[in-house]
């Protein structure tokens, strides 16, 4: 079935949204008409900047700092995101993401909890919360950002890989218990996107990249906005690579 107008009566929110891919995917999402909550853990100055670029485009966007790896997050954050816009978030994109990387026997405890805390634990938790309204109103879009990592094995980011394959199969399972409630949960594959993150990465290991370049966090966004499309209603449980071809 597809929905009658779009955006529907919902926002969006986007987690890590003050920077790199999250901050790029906000944008894309304001363009696209939807009302769009910022998250940030610690970086208000950029978050704000975020919100500040998107309204001079004539959209709506907001602010609001959590640590997605608080239990509480989830349900004070939909709460100040949902007060603010006056309607439920119909779109979720789970973008806060961190690595710790260390080869697997030198890796420690904390490396290990830090990573899948912040990349798998609180992507569930903040679906769980999502799925409620969503599946209220009959409709809904969710975006996790995985990686290649959680496809193919990079030495010295097993905690990450685990993380972001832990990830994708989430993304399959929670889309097909879902999916006849017209809510749809896909992941996005990126490869190596120019952010921070990858800032200090040796820019030799772009050789394995068929494309050979980095991507931009702009193609990510154009893929997470398609996604959550009106017309991509008919796409759940579905891991779309941007990667330049190096999972291929
Ligand atoms: P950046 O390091 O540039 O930005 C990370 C963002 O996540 C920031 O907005 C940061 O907020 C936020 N964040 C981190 N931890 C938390 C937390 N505990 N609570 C709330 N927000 C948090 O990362 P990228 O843009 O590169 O990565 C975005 C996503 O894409 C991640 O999931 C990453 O794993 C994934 N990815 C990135 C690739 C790349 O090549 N860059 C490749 C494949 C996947 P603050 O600034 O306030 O700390």
């Amino acid at each position: 079935m597809s929905e009658a107008s779009w955006p529907p009566a919902g926002c969006a929110l986007v987690t890590g949204g003050s920077r790199g891919i999250g901050a790029a995917i906000a944008k894309q999402l304001a363009a696209d008409g939807w009302a769009v909550g910022v998250n940030y853990r610690s970086e208000s100055a950029a978050a704000e900047a975020v919100v500040a670029e998107i309204e001079a485009a004539g959209g709506r966007a907001f602010a609001i700092a959590a640590d997605v790896t608080d239990p509480a997050a989830p349900a004070s954050t939909f709460e100040a995101v949902e007060q603010h816009f006056g309607v439920p978030v119909l779109a979720l994109v789970n973008n806060a993401g961190i690595s710790r990387d260390n080869l697997s026997p030198s890796l420690t405890d904390d490396e290990w909890n830090a990573v899948i805390d912040t990349n798998l634990t609180a992507a569930f938790r903040f679906t769980r919360q999502a799925l409620k309204a969503m599946m209220r109103a009959r409709t809904g879009r969710i975006v996790n950002i995985a990686s290649v990592v959680g496809l193919r094995a990079n030495a010295g980011q097993s905690n990450y890989g685990a993380a972001k394959a832990g990830l994708i199969q989430f993304t399959r399972t929670a889309a097909i218990e879902v999916a006849r409630r017209g809510v749809t949960i896909n992941a996005v594959a990126p490869g190596w996107i120019e952010t921070d993150m990858t800032a200090d990465v040796n820019k030799d290991l772009l050789d394995a990249v068929p494309a050979r370049r980095a991507g931009t966090p702009a193609e990510v966004a154009a893929c997470v906005g398609f996604l959550v499309s009106q017309q991509a209603s008919y796409v759940t449980g579905a891991v779309l690579t941007v990667d330049g071809g190096l999972g291929a």
